[in-house]
């Protein structure tokens, strides 16, 4: 089946309107996806005709939204290739995710001199919830660095690996440089070690297939808001033998199943990990994003970001002025970039956006990998399934125009 892109184009309502004048070339996809009508209609559907709070009612309305709701952790257990959905724990999104794994199972699993190896490129969501263990249990954040290309080896994660060690947090792929990371041998190499892993899937999930159990980590967490589903859903993948050994982070209504007054007793997992009412209407809007995707096909999506990554590597390669972090060969099409002359990322991303294309300028919550690099900030065009060669050209033309204005 060949990948019909204007179909695709023409599902996301937004990719049609203009910005300053000029068609949206919207490059931010790393930041947060567009919606497809779908997503909209769903969400919209479900406020006007099918709202109600889930798993406390005993009425027509409650019930259908708990099913609706319901449903969705079977459709991300099959998106992610769990065979269990009972492993599957809704959350607001990656943050909410990595907190809940730090309160919940590294707070009481880790102690002083325990060791956690991260990599530079993590995102600070996969950083700042075990800056939390360092300060309050004194656990040591041992840090593994990727090569100039961008390319993290997995071999040095294996070599970091001590008796202490006692958890990976590790990117799939890098928000920042599109680097695809081999989570597959680090896994391997720490579950001979019983070292437990913790994989930020926020990025690659939307860009390839991912199967969880082939992976074999600990913990895999997704974003709805970048997988083209609603802002604040989500979820994470944990293994059950990690939630039994885990505490609930957040305590409420739908985690217990008693409360007393001198007692409490859990509900059974994945409830133990949901405490209170959950964004309802934002994780039906990511099953139909999800049932999206699939429909699509996460191979023919892969595929067709893979040649716009390759045309576009093409282009921006041809200009000299431009600085690209991170050339690894296998990477995902996010494009990292300096141009020679500006004083700084937001100038560019300022003068492509009077041409009508979004791109992301900062340090783009990865400033240990902006150290690493030795940049303060970059710009970056993080491109989806939904985004053409016509839109690389487009982005080489208002470089071009930068290039003009800074040289
Ligand atoms: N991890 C990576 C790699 C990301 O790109 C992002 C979002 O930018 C996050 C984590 C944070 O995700 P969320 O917005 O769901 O908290």
């Amino acid at each position: 089946m060949t990948y019909n892109i204007d179909a695709i184009r023409a599902d996301f309502p937004i990719l049609s309107r203009e910005v300053n004048g000029k068609p949206l070339v919207y490059l931010d996809n790393g930041a947060s996806a567009q919606k497809p009508k779908v997503v909209i209609d769903a969400i919209t559907q479900a406020y006007s005709h099918e709202y109600a709070n889930v798993h406390r009612g005993l009425h027509y309305l409650s019930n259908l939204a708990t099913d609706k709701y319901e449903a969705v952790r079977g459709k991300v257990a099959q998106f992610l290739g769990v065979p269990d959905e009972n492993e599957i724990v809704f959350t607001s999104g990656t943050t909410e995710a990595f907190n809940l794994v730090s309160y919940g199972w590294g707070a009481h699993n880790l102690k002083a001199g325990d060791e956690i190896i991260l990599s530079v490129m993590e995102h600070h969501a996969n950083i700042v919830p075990w800056h939390f263990l360092r300060e309050r249990l004194g656990v040591k954040l041992v840090w593994v660095d990727c090569d100039t290309n961008g390319d993290l080896d997995p071999q040095a994660v294996i070599d970091a690996m001590t008796p202490r060690t006692r958890m990976i947090a590790i990117t799939h792929l890098s928000n920042v440089l599109g680097t695809v990371v081999d989570v597959k041998s680090i896994c391997e190499a720490a579950r001979a070690r019983g070292i437990v892993t913790c994989v930020d899937g926020s990025q690659a999930a939307v860009h390839m297939p991912v199967n969880v159990a082939d992976l074999g980590c600990d913990f895999y967490a997704i974003t709805g808001h970048k997988l083209y589903g609603p802002s604040g859903s989500g979820a994470i993948y944990m293994k059950r033998a990690r939630m039994d050994e885990m505490q609930p982070f957040m305590g409420g209504g739908d985690m217990i199943r008693d409360v007393h007054r001198d007692t409490i007793t859990w509900n059974d997992p994945p409830m133990k990990f949901e405490a209170g009412t959950p964004g309802i209407v934002q994780q039906i809007g990511l099953g139909v994003a999800l049932d999206y995707m699939m429909g699509v096909g996460m191979e023919a999506i892969a595929a067709h970001e893979t040649s716009l990554r390759d045309y576009a590597r093409t282009r921006l390669d041809g200009l000299n002025w431009l600085n690209v972090q991170g050339k690894s060969a296998t990477k995902a099409a996010i494009f990292s970039f300096t141009l020679e002359g500006a004083a700084h990322a937001h100038d560019i991303s300022t003068v492509l956006d009077k041409k009508g294309v979004a791109v992301r300028a900062g340090h783009h919550c990865a400033q240990p990998l902006m150290d690493h690099m030795g940049v303060p900030a970059t710009c970056r065009a993080s491109f989806a399934m939904y985004n053409t060669t016509d839109e690389v050209d487009a982005l080489v033309d208002a470089l071009e125009l930068c290039h003009d204005l800074f040289a």
